[in-house]
């Protein structure tokens, strides 16, 4: 038989798919080709143009069309994405749907790849008419002041600027065009002189940039690892190189923007959720033709073409949201080292809080370790301080030191944080008479009392439902809060502090697209304010007049059954004192608990993140968990309990003989219930990582042939971040 086209679909199935070429034209490995497939058509990549066809294969469909004359996958991402695919249990059509921005999974030919720019008409540069505008027409008009800007970086500094641009465009104001050539925004502005640890780190790395190297980059909050990242990219724009800069899901501030391009004077491709698919496809094709120099962008960014890379930046390495929960199950950290490799470049790991997987490395000698120990902008390091919260009388969970401390610091006319992981007015809504409380009926769990919105909200599975008069057991009407939530803090201080502003900074009053942004931009001036706020606070944003930071509620994290619970909460509390005393003023950090001699909050204070890390790995090499031992969890979920348990006992049966594996469960996941789905899990561990992978992929196999693998929703997690 004549070779055939195997091809990758965005299906969530494993095999790869064989077609007839189509007449006339040749395919060649990486292109897009549209295929009948079922009753309708698809478009998919060509893994292999010459395909043996499998023995026995008959009446092959053919392909209707190449879409791509030459292949818009390089040799690079085609390996890099099998891999990955292999690596991570993952259908391969869908860990290459991930790859491909959505605008290039459509049958259409490439669009051109040009930058839509708006800049000022004359008309709008002279006439007083653009003086009149107000709202977001005026702050459009602002921002094009300086000259032309890029649609992908309006969108990031002005999330509502299209309607604005289409009526000043109306009115002859401004103008779009379509740029090939990169913008020149400006000539790089120079950052500070190095300070000798910085230096020595930018040689270390500068010194290999043609061959491929892991580095962790550690250093607490504000110690100069974006300088760093700046004058490596300096040197990779001067070899003509690309660098990919990844950073967490709410990292993207549009202040980082600005720093990046007025520092390397050269155009930032940033690939952001707010970006239109149509741009983001075109900023995916100009680094593929190599015109986008520093691309910057979240954990999906990690698939650019980087045909000239140089240098690949991984900031916050520690962070989650570079793990994807659903679908195809990578790691965008991981990932990142793939690629390096590939491409022999360095590979930048940047932290104050490295992850256990990375100190790991780091101990084992795969990945060099530079240090950024001093602070350059601050005087004096943090003080960070326990209060012991047992013997005080609390105020809504809150006591004497910390709200002495919190009127101190806005006596001094500086900033406070409140920290608290927990959004809404109340955890727990309780009847004092019969101790019936407030659960989910879909998830089994409290639910939380959200008083502005005067409903109780699950935050599991979001159910929402009204607040009860009377207790729904008992008839009693005591039903009351328990806990703290950030509404009931906010409501609490504010009462206590009148005349202070008190600004809630969580996901519920930052719904709106750039609530979050303008909320900082005023906290960045300097007048007195209490701020309460959950972890969208622990990242990298720079508030110059917050010196005190006080964390409440670290208890509940303390006694976690799930083994990544300290490592969290110890990277969690040193990311949040990082807040504090930025610029010229010291912070100071308070730690409330009522457990002041629990062993990891002692190591915290003696001798900080490194001190935690050391004993946690020590730990983890005892019980043999990651990063020593490794991990993939089969979970399963159904309306009813008794598909879950039939199987994953299938599955367990599946297994056969585990050798050198360890299996646990099957057992309830940790949420046994979630969403009105029974769940359940088996967790497979193995000290060799080639143990487990021989293991899993007939496993995988297997489970997709169980006929009751039909009546559950399942999927394998390679090393999971949360069993
Ligand atoms: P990180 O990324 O580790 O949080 P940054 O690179 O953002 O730290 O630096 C923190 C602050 O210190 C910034 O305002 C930066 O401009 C300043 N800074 C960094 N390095 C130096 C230096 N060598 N000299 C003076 N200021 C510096
Ligand atoms: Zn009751
Ligand atoms: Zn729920």
């Amino acid at each position: 038989m004549n070779p055939v086209l195997r091809v990758a679909l965005p299906v969530p199935l494993l095999t790869l798919f064989d077609y007839l070429p189509p007449e006339g034209r040749i395919a060649e490995a990486g292109s897009r080709v549209r295929v009948p497939f079922g009753k309708g058509e698809m478009v998919g990549i060509v893994i292999d143009p010459a395909a043996e066809p499998a023995v026995g294969a008959r009446r092959l469909k053919r392909a209707l069309e190449v879409l791509d004359p030459s292949p818009l996958l390089d040799a690079e991402l085609l390996a890099t994405l099998s891999w990955a695919a292999d690596y991570w249990a993952g259908a391969p059509g869908e860990a290459f749907a991930n790859a491909l921005p959505l605008a290039l999974r459509e049958p259409r030919p490439l669009p051109a790849t040009g930058r839509e720019v708006w800049s000022l008409t004359p008309h709008g540069r002279e006439s007083h008419e653009a003086g009149t505008r107000r709202g977001s027409s005026a702050a459009l008009l602002d921002a094009l002041q300086h000259g032309p800007r890029a649609a992908d970086e309006l969108g990031l500094a002005l999330p509502e600027w299209r309607p604005a641009a289409r009526r000043l465009l109306e009115a002859g104001l401004v103008e779009k065009n379509e740029w090939d050539e990169p913008l020149r925004p400006a000539d790089p502005s120079p950052g500070p002189r190095l300070s000798d640890e910085q230096a020595a780190a930018v040689a270390a790395v500068a010194e290999g940039l043609d061959h491929f190297q892991p580095y962790l980059l550690d250093g607490v909050t504000g110690s100069g690892k974006t300088e760093v990242y700046l004058a490596l990219i300096e040197r990779a724009l001067a070899q003509g190189r690309q660098t990919l800069l990844l950073v967490p899901e709410i990292g993207l501030a549009p202040q980082t923007v600005r720093r990046l391009r007025e520092r390397l004077g050269v155009t930032i491709e940033v690939l952001h959720s707010n970006l239109a698919e149509g741009e983001r496809a075109r900023a995916w094709l100009r680094a593929r033709n190599g015109t986008a120099k520093v691309v910057l962008g979240t954990r999906s960014a990690v698939f650019t073409p980087l045909p000239r890379a140089g240098l690949i930046i991984v900031d916050e390495e520690h962070d989650a949201s570079y793990k994807q929960q659903d679908g195809f199950r990578y790691h965008a950290r991981d990932l990142a080292l793939v690629r390096a490799r590939a491409h022999g470049v360095p590979v930048v790991l940047g932290s104050a809080t490295p992850s256990l997987e990375t100190l790991g490395n780091v101990e084992a000698g795969r990945y060099r370790q530079l240090l950024l120990r001093a602070r350059p902008g601050a005087t004096r390091a943090t003080q960070v301080r326990i209060v012991d919260m047992r013997a005080q009388r609390l105020d809504h969970g809150l006591s004497p030191t910390l709200l002495s401390a919190v009127a101190e610091c806005v006596g001094r006319g500086e900033q406070a944080l409140v920290f608290r992981n927990r959004r809404g007015y109340a955890p727990v809504l309780l009847c004092h008479d019969c101790g019936w409380h407030a659960d989910c009926p879909r998830c089994d769990r409290p639910m939380t009392l959200h008083a502005g919105r005067r409903r109780l909200i699950c935050h599991h599975c979001d159910n929402v439902l009204g607040i009860p008069a009377a207790c729904p057991s008992c008839g009693s009407a005591s039903l009351s809060p328990q806990g703290q939530g950030t509404e009931r803090l906010e409501e609490a201080l504010a009462e206590r502090f009148p005349g202070v502003e008190v600004v809630r900074i969580d996901r519920e009053t930052t719904r709106r697209r750039d609530a979050f942004g303008e909320i900082m931009e005023r906290l960045r001036e300097s007048r007195p304010a209490i701020l309460v706020g959950t972890q969208m606070l622990a990242k990298g944003h720079d508030l110059p007049n917050l010196t005190l930071v006080a964390i409440v509620g670290v208890d509940e994290g303390l006694h976690s059954v799930d083994f990544r619970a300290s490592e969290r909460l110890a990277q969690l509390v040193v990311q949040v004192a990082g807040r504090a005393g930025r610029a010229d003023k010291p912070g100071s950090v308070l730690l409330q608990t009522h457990h002041p001699d629990h062993p990891m909050l002692h190591a915290l204070l003696r001798g900080g993140y490194a001190a935690v890390a050391s004993s946690l790995l020590a730990e983890r090499r005892l019980l043999d968990l990651p990063p020593y031992g490794h991990q993939v969890l089969l979970r399963a979920e159904a309306h009813g309990r008794g598909e879950v348990d039939a199987f994953l006992a299938e599955a367990h049966a599946a297994i056969g003989e585990p050798g050198d594996l360890r299996v646990a469960g099957p057992m309830p996941a940790p949420m046994p219930l979630r969403a009105g789905r029974h769940r359940g899990q088996i967790l497979v561990e193995a000290h060799s990582r080639p143990v487990l992978h021989a293991f899993l992929r007939p496993w995988q196999h297997a489970l997709t042939t169980l006929p009751s693998a039909r009546k559950v929703r399942w999927s394998l997690d390679v090393d999971p971040i949360d069993l």
